[in-house]
């Protein structure tokens, strides 16, 4: 079985082109980071949201590290200022929990990722895609990987058309991370 974060790259590479722009809502180490910005190219832009300096820090030197040219904004604040900053995205990525390494105090929020989720629908572009990794192994994480999956659930059900794509949703219970992901309907 592969990885969900694999399954997650595999899904996004197949819609964000060079020129795009995209958003790692959760920059932790960066490496979603890296592989957006890898995607996007010089022309594309990235966003990367973290509420911890040192995560943004540390995806700074990943992408330095690679020579990275791909003009990437760092916005140290929560990702549920979304909207806020950033106009219209072909991509946005979480993945919950604790940035690994650390001592775990700083982890996502059901209320924030929630409030970040819808942010992201709102600028997402026709085409665009929304891929969020839910960790319920931590205290709270399954809490708000059921509260991810119902709200992305009801998102198919609105007027606006969304697929629904989940992996390893039913390991839930076991703590393993699962993979949710929105495709919004392209344009006719
Ligand atoms: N669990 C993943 C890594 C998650 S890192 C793994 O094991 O690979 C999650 C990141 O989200 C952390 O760096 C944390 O600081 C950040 N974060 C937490 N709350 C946030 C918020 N409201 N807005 C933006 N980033 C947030």
């Amino acid at each position: 079985m592969k990885r969900v974060t694999h399954l997650a790259h595999d899904l996004i590479t197949e819609v964000l082109h060079p020129g795009d722009t995209a958003v790692d809502a959760t920059a932790g180490n960066g490496y979603d980071t890296l592989f957006l910005a890898n995607l996007v190219g010089n022309e594309g832009q990235v966003h990367a949201f973290d509420i911890q300096e040192a995560a943004l820090t540390s995806t700074r030197q990943r992408l330095d590290s690679e020579a990275c040219q791909t003009p990437v904004s760092y916005h140290l604040c929560s990702h549920a200022l979304m909207s806020e900053k950033v106009t219209s995205a072909s991509a946005v990525t979480f993945n919950l929990g604790y940035l690994p390494g650390t001592d775990q105090k700083v982890i996502t929020q059901a209320s924030s990722t929630l409030q970040a989720l819808a942010a992201s629908l709102e600028i997402l572009t026709p085409g665009g895609i929304l891929t969020c990794i839910c960790y319920p192994g931590h205290p709270g994480g399954l809490e708000e990987a059921e509260a991810v999956l119902a709200w992305a659930e009801g998102q198919t059900q609105q007027a606006d058309h969304f697929e629904l794509i989940t992996a390893n949703e039913k390991d839930r219970l076991e703590g393993r991370p699962f993979l949710i992901c929105l495709k919004r309907q392209k344009l006719n």
